[in-house]
Protein backbone atom coordinates (compact mmCIF):
# COMPACT_ATOMS: atom_id res chain seq x y z
CA UNK A 1 0.00 0.00 0.00
CA UNK A 2 1.16 3.65 -1.35
CA UNK A 3 2.21 5.54 2.32
CA UNK A 4 0.75 9.10 2.16
CA UNK A 5 3.12 12.08 1.92
CA UNK A 6 2.98 12.98 5.48
CA UNK A 7 3.30 9.43 6.96
CA UNK A 8 6.61 9.44 4.81
CA UNK A 9 7.80 13.31 5.80
CA UNK A 10 7.10 12.67 9.80
CA UNK A 11 8.99 8.76 9.00
CA UNK A 12 11.98 11.07 7.81
CA UNK A 13 12.43 13.73 10.72
CA UNK A 14 15.37 13.35 12.31
CA UNK A 15 15.16 15.15 15.89
CA UNK A 16 18.34 16.65 17.61
CA UNK A 17 18.58 13.39 19.84
CA UNK A 18 19.38 15.05 23.14
CA UNK A 19 16.24 16.83 22.68
CA UNK A 20 13.97 14.06 21.83
CA UNK A 21 15.59 12.17 24.58
CA UNK A 22 14.93 15.04 27.44
CA UNK A 23 13.12 14.07 30.58
CA UNK A 24 10.15 15.97 31.26
CA UNK A 25 10.37 19.37 33.94
CA UNK A 26 7.82 18.73 36.33
CA UNK A 27 5.90 21.88 36.54
CA UNK A 28 3.43 20.41 39.03
CA UNK A 29 -0.44 20.67 38.58
CA UNK A 30 -2.73 23.40 37.55
CA UNK A 31 -5.54 24.92 39.81
CA UNK A 32 -7.87 23.47 37.33
CA UNK A 33 -7.43 20.28 37.11
CA UNK A 34 -6.46 20.77 41.16
CA UNK A 35 -10.13 21.75 41.36
CA UNK A 36 -11.43 18.89 39.38
CA UNK A 37 -9.63 16.69 41.14
CA UNK A 38 -10.36 17.61 44.57
CA UNK A 39 -14.24 18.90 44.35
CA UNK A 40 -13.33 22.56 45.98
CA UNK A 41 -12.57 25.94 45.16
CA UNK A 42 -10.27 26.99 47.58
CA UNK A 43 -6.90 25.05 46.47
CA UNK A 44 -3.99 26.01 48.30
CA UNK A 45 -1.01 25.86 45.86
CA UNK A 46 1.76 24.81 48.17
CA UNK A 47 3.83 23.20 45.38
CA UNK A 48 5.96 26.28 43.56
CA UNK A 49 7.49 28.07 45.76
CA UNK A 50 5.19 31.45 45.10
CA UNK A 51 4.84 34.20 47.41
CA UNK A 52 1.60 33.68 48.88
CA UNK A 53 2.16 37.51 49.95
CA UNK A 54 1.67 38.55 46.25
CA UNK A 55 3.83 41.54 45.09
CA UNK A 56 4.15 44.85 45.77
CA UNK A 57 1.31 47.30 45.18
CA UNK A 58 4.03 49.76 43.33
CA UNK A 59 4.71 46.56 41.12
CA UNK A 60 0.72 46.83 39.87
CA UNK A 61 1.10 50.81 39.94
CA UNK A 62 3.72 51.07 37.86
CA UNK A 63 1.78 48.11 35.28
CA UNK A 64 -1.15 50.52 35.30
CA UNK A 65 0.68 53.70 34.59
CA UNK A 66 1.41 55.44 31.16
CA UNK A 67 4.88 53.90 30.84
CA UNK A 68 3.93 50.68 30.16
CA UNK A 69 3.19 50.13 26.17
CA UNK A 70 1.88 46.65 25.50
CA UNK A 71 1.79 47.70 21.39
CA UNK A 72 5.95 48.42 21.63
CA UNK A 73 9.21 46.12 21.39
CA UNK A 74 10.76 46.17 24.87
CA UNK A 75 13.92 47.20 25.05
CA UNK A 76 16.28 43.98 24.13
CA UNK A 77 19.22 45.18 26.21
CA UNK A 78 16.84 45.68 29.50
CA UNK A 79 19.16 48.79 30.12
CA UNK A 80 17.24 50.39 32.78
CA UNK A 81 17.10 47.48 34.71
CA UNK A 82 20.25 46.36 34.21
CA UNK A 83 20.84 49.96 35.53
CA UNK A 84 18.88 49.55 38.87
CA UNK A 85 20.45 46.11 39.40
CA UNK A 86 23.88 47.49 38.70
CA UNK A 87 23.34 50.20 41.33
CA UNK A 88 21.63 47.64 43.91
CA UNK A 89 24.79 45.29 43.68
CA UNK A 90 27.11 47.71 42.93
CA UNK A 91 28.45 45.78 39.85
CA UNK A 92 29.15 47.15 36.06
CA UNK A 93 25.79 46.65 34.20
CA UNK A 94 27.66 45.11 31.35
CA UNK A 95 28.09 41.92 34.13
CA UNK A 96 24.29 41.35 34.14
CA UNK A 97 22.19 39.32 31.95
CA UNK A 98 18.51 39.65 31.97
CA UNK A 99 16.62 36.65 31.43
CA UNK A 100 12.53 35.60 30.97
CA UNK A 101 13.37 34.13 34.61
CA UNK A 102 16.41 32.74 35.77
CA UNK A 103 15.81 29.29 34.01
CA UNK A 104 16.24 31.05 30.29
CA UNK A 105 19.96 31.87 31.73
CA UNK A 106 20.04 28.38 33.14
CA UNK A 107 19.66 27.54 29.19
CA UNK A 108 21.55 30.42 28.03
CA UNK A 109 24.33 29.23 30.16
CA UNK A 110 24.30 25.94 29.15
CA UNK A 111 24.31 26.99 25.15
CA UNK A 112 26.77 29.31 25.45
CA UNK A 113 29.18 26.88 27.62
CA UNK A 114 28.54 23.13 26.81
CA UNK A 115 28.89 20.84 23.66
CA UNK A 116 28.17 16.96 23.08
CA UNK A 117 29.51 15.38 25.39
CA UNK A 118 31.24 17.89 27.89
CA UNK A 119 30.96 17.32 31.71
CA UNK A 120 28.55 19.09 34.26
CA UNK A 121 28.38 18.79 37.78
CA UNK A 122 25.40 18.90 40.08
CA UNK A 123 23.27 17.80 43.03
CA UNK A 124 20.87 15.17 43.37
CA UNK A 125 18.32 16.11 44.11
CA UNK A 126 17.97 18.98 42.40
CA UNK A 127 16.54 21.80 40.45
CA UNK A 128 15.35 19.78 37.27
CA UNK A 129 16.59 22.20 34.97
CA UNK A 130 20.21 22.17 36.13
CA UNK A 131 20.34 18.65 34.71
CA UNK A 132 17.86 19.22 32.03
CA UNK A 133 19.36 22.38 29.99
CA UNK A 134 23.06 20.44 29.97
CA UNK A 135 21.25 17.17 28.67
CA UNK A 136 19.59 19.37 26.30
CA UNK A 137 23.14 20.48 25.04
CA UNK A 138 24.49 17.03 25.31
CA UNK A 139 26.33 17.31 28.12
CA UNK A 140 27.30 14.18 30.40
CA UNK A 141 25.87 15.03 34.15
CA UNK A 142 27.29 13.99 37.36
CA UNK A 143 25.13 14.43 40.02
CA UNK A 144 26.05 14.11 43.60
CA UNK A 145 23.87 12.77 46.16
CA UNK A 146 23.01 14.73 49.37
CA UNK A 147 23.69 13.13 52.54
CA UNK A 148 21.82 11.08 54.86
CA UNK A 149 21.58 14.11 57.10
CA UNK A 150 20.21 15.89 54.44
CA UNK A 151 23.31 18.25 53.45
CA UNK A 152 25.58 18.94 50.80
CA UNK A 153 28.55 16.11 50.65
CA UNK A 154 30.98 18.29 50.85
CA UNK A 155 33.77 15.46 50.30
CA UNK A 156 31.62 14.21 47.32
CA UNK A 157 31.05 17.70 45.23
CA UNK A 158 35.49 18.29 46.16
CA UNK A 159 36.06 15.40 44.75
CA UNK A 160 33.74 16.26 41.46
CA UNK A 161 34.28 19.81 41.04
CA UNK A 162 37.93 19.08 40.99
CA UNK A 163 37.36 16.92 37.53
CA UNK A 164 36.89 20.01 35.72
CA UNK A 165 33.74 19.88 34.32
CA UNK A 166 32.96 22.24 32.00
CA UNK A 167 30.29 24.28 34.38
CA UNK A 168 28.97 23.67 37.90
CA UNK A 169 25.29 24.06 39.13
CA UNK A 170 24.50 24.59 42.60
CA UNK A 171 21.26 26.04 44.27
CA UNK A 172 22.09 27.70 47.48
CA UNK A 173 20.08 27.78 49.40
CA UNK A 174 19.55 24.26 47.54
CA UNK A 175 16.31 23.95 46.10
CA UNK A 176 14.76 21.36 46.90
CA UNK A 177 16.29 20.13 50.30
CA UNK A 178 16.51 23.91 51.86
CA UNK A 179 20.13 24.42 52.95
CA UNK A 180 22.38 26.80 52.22
CA UNK A 181 26.07 26.76 51.95
CA UNK A 182 27.89 28.44 55.08
CA UNK A 183 31.02 30.93 53.93
CA UNK A 184 33.80 28.30 54.67
CA UNK A 185 31.80 25.50 53.00
CA UNK A 186 31.52 27.97 49.78
CA UNK A 187 34.73 28.85 49.64
CA UNK A 188 35.88 25.13 50.42
CA UNK A 189 34.50 24.67 47.03
CA UNK A 190 35.79 27.53 45.33
CA UNK A 191 38.94 25.99 45.94
CA UNK A 192 38.50 22.84 44.21
CA UNK A 193 37.81 24.77 41.01
CA UNK A 194 39.83 24.40 38.20
CA UNK A 195 40.49 27.23 35.28
CA UNK A 196 38.25 25.34 32.99
CA UNK A 197 35.44 25.47 34.91
CA UNK A 198 32.38 27.50 35.17
CA UNK A 199 30.59 27.74 38.35
CA UNK A 200 27.01 28.78 38.73
CA UNK A 201 25.58 29.54 42.06
CA UNK A 202 21.67 29.65 41.56
CA UNK A 203 20.87 32.01 44.90
CA UNK A 204 16.90 31.87 43.79
CA UNK A 205 16.40 31.42 47.39
CA UNK A 206 18.77 34.43 48.43
CA UNK A 207 16.41 36.48 50.15
CA UNK A 208 15.29 33.80 52.69
CA UNK A 209 18.51 33.03 53.81
CA UNK A 210 19.82 34.32 57.34
CA UNK A 211 21.19 37.77 57.02
CA UNK A 212 24.23 36.40 58.71
CA UNK A 213 25.09 33.91 55.58
CA UNK A 214 27.18 34.54 52.90
CA UNK A 215 26.46 36.43 50.11
CA UNK A 216 27.05 34.68 46.75
CA UNK A 217 28.46 37.17 44.85
CA UNK A 218 30.93 39.00 47.86
CA UNK A 219 32.52 35.44 48.67
CA UNK A 220 32.54 34.67 44.61
CA UNK A 221 33.95 38.29 44.12
CA UNK A 222 36.81 37.27 46.50
CA UNK A 223 38.00 34.29 44.53
CA UNK A 224 39.44 34.04 40.89
CA UNK A 225 36.62 31.37 39.94
CA UNK A 226 35.26 32.04 36.36
CA UNK A 227 31.72 32.55 37.97
CA UNK A 228 27.80 33.29 37.43
CA UNK A 229 25.20 33.83 40.14
CA UNK A 230 21.94 33.95 39.26
CA UNK A 231 18.78 35.31 41.42
CA UNK A 232 15.11 35.73 40.40
CA UNK A 233 12.00 37.85 40.80
CA UNK A 234 9.84 35.08 41.24
CA UNK A 235 10.17 33.98 44.73
CA UNK A 236 10.56 36.98 47.21
CA UNK A 237 9.39 39.56 44.85
CA UNK A 238 6.45 37.34 43.85
CA UNK A 239 6.66 38.06 40.25
CA UNK A 240 6.57 34.32 39.56
CA UNK A 241 3.91 34.76 36.37
CA UNK A 242 5.91 37.67 35.01
CA UNK A 243 9.12 35.41 34.14
CA UNK A 244 12.58 37.48 35.13
CA UNK A 245 15.54 36.72 36.66
CA UNK A 246 19.50 37.60 36.24
CA UNK A 247 22.60 36.54 35.61
CA UNK A 248 25.56 38.23 37.57
CA UNK A 249 29.11 37.51 35.60
CA UNK A 250 32.07 37.34 36.86
CA UNK A 251 33.16 39.28 33.60
CA UNK A 252 31.53 41.12 30.59
CA UNK A 253 32.81 38.96 27.87
CA UNK A 254 31.34 35.76 29.95
CA UNK A 255 27.88 38.28 29.95
CA UNK A 256 28.29 39.10 26.13
CA UNK A 257 28.28 35.39 25.18
CA UNK A 258 25.58 33.93 27.68
CA UNK A 259 23.74 37.06 26.19
CA UNK A 260 24.08 35.58 23.06
CA UNK A 261 22.73 32.53 23.37
CA UNK A 262 19.08 33.90 24.28
CA UNK A 263 16.58 35.52 22.10
CA UNK A 264 16.76 39.07 21.37
CA UNK A 265 13.31 40.00 23.14
CA UNK A 266 13.02 37.34 25.87
CA UNK A 267 12.48 40.12 28.73
CA UNK A 268 8.45 41.27 27.81
CA UNK A 269 7.72 45.15 28.71
CA UNK A 270 5.83 44.10 31.46
CA UNK A 271 8.33 42.52 33.28
CA UNK A 272 10.65 44.78 32.81
CA UNK A 273 8.82 47.89 34.58
CA UNK A 274 7.39 44.91 37.05
CA UNK A 275 10.87 44.32 37.67
CA UNK A 276 12.00 47.72 38.12
CA UNK A 277 9.36 49.22 40.82
CA UNK A 278 9.59 45.82 43.12
CA UNK A 279 13.76 46.57 43.53
CA UNK A 280 12.28 50.17 44.15
CA UNK A 281 9.73 48.90 47.11
CA UNK A 282 12.46 46.38 49.17
CA UNK A 283 10.75 47.66 52.06
CA UNK A 284 7.74 45.38 51.13
CA UNK A 285 9.67 42.51 50.52
CA UNK A 286 11.72 41.91 53.30
CA UNK A 287 8.51 42.43 55.66
CA UNK A 288 6.73 39.74 53.30
CA UNK A 289 9.98 37.44 53.93
CA UNK A 290 10.17 37.86 57.29
CA UNK A 291 6.39 36.85 57.91
CA UNK A 292 7.54 33.62 55.36
CA UNK A 293 10.08 32.73 57.51
CA UNK A 294 8.26 32.74 60.75
CA UNK A 295 5.66 30.86 59.46
CA UNK A 296 8.34 27.98 58.45
CA UNK A 297 9.74 27.81 61.85
CA UNK A 298 6.66 27.06 62.89
CA UNK A 299 5.48 24.43 60.39
CA UNK A 300 8.58 22.58 60.51
CA UNK A 301 7.85 22.43 64.24
CA UNK A 302 4.70 20.59 63.29
CA UNK A 303 6.10 18.98 60.71
CA UNK A 304 8.68 17.43 63.91
CA UNK A 305 5.89 16.60 66.02
CA UNK A 306 4.23 14.46 63.64
CA UNK A 307 7.54 12.50 62.98
CA UNK A 308 8.26 14.07 59.93
CA UNK A 309 11.36 15.99 60.26
CA UNK A 310 12.42 18.49 57.22
CA UNK A 311 15.53 19.47 56.68
CA UNK A 312 17.03 22.71 57.68
CA UNK A 313 15.36 25.34 55.56
CA UNK A 314 16.86 28.50 54.68
CA UNK A 315 13.83 29.34 51.74
CA UNK A 316 10.05 29.77 51.45
CA UNK A 317 9.93 25.77 51.47
CA UNK A 318 10.55 22.45 53.25
CA UNK A 319 11.60 19.12 51.91
CA UNK A 320 10.75 15.66 54.38
CA UNK A 321 11.30 12.08 54.22
CA UNK A 322 7.36 11.38 54.25
CA UNK A 323 8.17 7.25 55.29
CA UNK A 324 6.26 6.36 51.90
CA UNK A 325 5.73 7.36 48.20
CA UNK A 326 5.13 10.64 48.69
CA UNK A 327 3.03 10.88 45.57
CA UNK A 328 0.49 8.95 47.86
CA UNK A 329 0.51 11.44 50.51
CA UNK A 330 0.62 14.00 47.71
CA UNK A 331 -2.50 12.67 46.68
CA UNK A 332 -4.16 12.77 50.27
CA UNK A 333 -3.43 16.26 50.22
CA UNK A 334 -5.09 17.03 47.03
CA UNK A 335 -8.14 15.86 48.41
CA UNK A 336 -8.27 18.83 51.00
CA UNK A 337 -7.66 20.70 48.04
CA UNK A 338 -3.67 21.13 48.75
CA UNK A 339 -1.09 21.01 46.06
CA UNK A 340 2.61 20.16 47.07
CA UNK A 341 5.14 18.61 45.36
CA UNK A 342 6.07 15.00 45.80
CA UNK A 343 9.65 14.25 44.40
CA UNK A 344 10.34 11.90 41.29
CA UNK A 345 14.19 11.92 41.19
CA UNK A 346 14.86 8.13 41.42
CA UNK A 347 15.70 7.35 45.02
CA UNK A 348 14.01 10.11 46.21
CA UNK A 349 10.64 9.29 45.93
CA UNK A 350 9.72 9.33 49.43
CA UNK A 351 10.69 12.90 50.07
CA UNK A 352 7.65 16.12 49.55
CA UNK A 353 8.41 19.62 49.26
CA UNK A 354 5.95 22.17 50.47
CA UNK A 355 6.09 25.44 50.00
CA UNK A 356 5.35 27.88 53.41
CA UNK A 357 1.77 29.48 52.72
CA UNK A 358 -0.51 31.88 54.23
CA UNK A 359 -0.87 31.52 57.50
CA UNK A 360 -4.48 29.93 56.78
CA UNK A 361 -2.59 27.81 54.41
CA UNK A 362 -0.97 26.69 56.57
CA UNK A 363 -2.97 25.82 59.20
CA UNK A 364 -4.79 23.69 56.48
CA UNK A 365 -1.62 21.69 55.32
CA UNK A 366 -0.91 21.08 59.06
CA UNK A 367 -4.40 19.87 59.71
CA UNK A 368 -4.68 18.00 56.96
CA UNK A 369 -0.94 16.15 57.65
CA UNK A 370 -2.20 15.95 61.05
CA UNK A 371 -5.18 13.13 59.86
CA UNK A 372 -3.30 12.08 57.20
CA UNK A 373 -0.46 10.80 59.56
CA UNK A 374 -2.77 9.46 61.86
CA UNK A 375 -4.88 7.54 58.86
C1 LIG B 1 12.42 28.78 41.08
C2 LIG B 1 13.82 28.53 40.73
C3 LIG B 1 14.41 29.10 39.61
C4 LIG B 1 13.59 29.67 38.49
O1 LIG B 1 13.22 30.89 38.66
P1 LIG B 1 12.62 31.73 37.45
O2 LIG B 1 13.34 33.00 37.63
O3 LIG B 1 11.17 31.79 37.77
O4 LIG B 1 12.90 31.08 36.16
C5 LIG B 1 15.75 28.93 39.37
N1 LIG B 1 16.49 28.20 40.19
C6 LIG B 1 15.98 27.61 41.28
C7 LIG B 1 16.86 26.79 42.14
C8 LIG B 1 14.62 27.74 41.57
O5 LIG B 1 14.10 27.10 42.60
Amino acid sequence: MEQSIETVLKASLSFNPYIAALPPYNAGMNVAVARSLSGRDDIARLASNENPDGCSPAVIAALASPSFEPWRYADAACAALRSALGEKLRVAPDRIVVGNGSEEMIAAISRAMLVPNASVVTVVPSFGLHEIEPLAAGAMVVKVPMTAVLDFDFTGLERAIAAEPRVVFLSSPWNPVGPALDRPALKRLLNAVRPGTLFVLDEAYFEFADPEGPDGIEVLRESDVAYVVLRTFSKAYGLAGLRVGYALCSNAELARVIAAAKTPFNVNAAAQIAAIAALGDEAWMKASVAGIRTERARVAATLDRLGLRAAPSQTNFLFFDCGRDSAELAAALLRDGIIVKAWREKGYERYLRVTIGTPAENDRLIHALESSVQR
